[in-house]
């Protein structure tokens, strides 16, 4: 479904992205991790074309990105993505941040995308704060109305990049179990993410990042028990 193909991408001096060849296939939920600075966000930047690559081809769905325009829009909202911030619109009730876009880009009737709306949120369990402002909610709940928000858009793929670092520890499982449950239903994900926890439970694999090269790639439970480069064991005994 996501494809990489010799992707190679620099800032300036820095070569940031590496000969990156991944592949994600339909209902596989693939999590990134590594030190900072290996690229991960690059990476997903990447994918939805946030971020330009030098060489090389990202495609979706066998389809190879475009450059611009309304392609790019509809390709782009194939895929959902959740920031480390929340990112919601202040300025917009809850519900609202989650119809904008299916009413906006997909030109959906409000009243079928308020409905949908309403659905979501109740999957991600926010349901009775649907007429609240984002900065009424707690950071836990901002993060669950952002993953209904990229739901909405019936993405064909999720990333989420570092979703829970910016979180309370006591709000990150309610998180977590809302991407849990996605990936059970069958969502194809990506996920930066250094909580072990979620790969044993979630992830078919998970690939390791270092410098701007994929390192390691195994089943997590192998990469979190026996690591086989210097490199991973080295950026897991800092982590664990
Ligand atoms: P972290 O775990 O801290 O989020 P990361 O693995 O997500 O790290 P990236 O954000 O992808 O790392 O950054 C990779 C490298 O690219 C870093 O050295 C960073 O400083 C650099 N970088 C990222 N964005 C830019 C940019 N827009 N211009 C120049 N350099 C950048
Ligand atoms: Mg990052």
């Amino acid at each position: 479904l996501v494809e990489l193909v010799d992707v190679n991408k620099h800032f300036g001096e820095l070569h940031v992205l590496q000969d990156i060849n991944l592949t994600v296939r339909r209902g596989e939920v693939l999590v990134v991790i590594g030190p900072s600075g290996s690229g991960k966000s690059t990476l997903c930047r990447a994918i939805n074309r946030l971020e330009t690559i030098d060489t090389g081809e990202i495609r979706i769905d066998g389809e190879a990105l475009p450059e611009e325009g309304r392609a790019l829009a509809r390709l782009r909202s194939d895929v959902g993505m959740v920031f480390q911030a929340f990112n919601l619109f202040a300025h917009k009730t809850i519900l609202e941040n989650v119809t904008l876009g299916p009413t906006k880009v997909r030109r959906e009737k409000s009243k079928a995308a308020k409905e949908r709306a309403l659905g979501l949120l109740d999957r991600v369990g926010v349901k009775n704060q649907a007429g609240k402002m984002p900065a009424q909610l707690s950071g836990g709940q901002q993060q669950r109305v952002a993953i209904a928000r990229a739901l909405a858009m019936q993405p064909k793929v999720m990333l989420f990049d570092e979703p829970t670092s910016a979180l309370d520890p006591e709000m990150i499982n309610e998180v977590l179990d809302v991407m849990v449950a996605l990936a059970k239903e069958g969502m194809t994900m990506i996920v930066v993410t250094h909580e072990m926890g979620f790969a044993r439970k979630a992830a078919n694999r998970v690939v390791f990042m270092s410098d701007g090269q994929i390192v390691e790639e195994a089943h997590p439970e192998e990469f979190f028990t026996a690591p086989r480069s210097e490199r991973a064991k080295d950026f897991l005994s800092k982590i664990l």
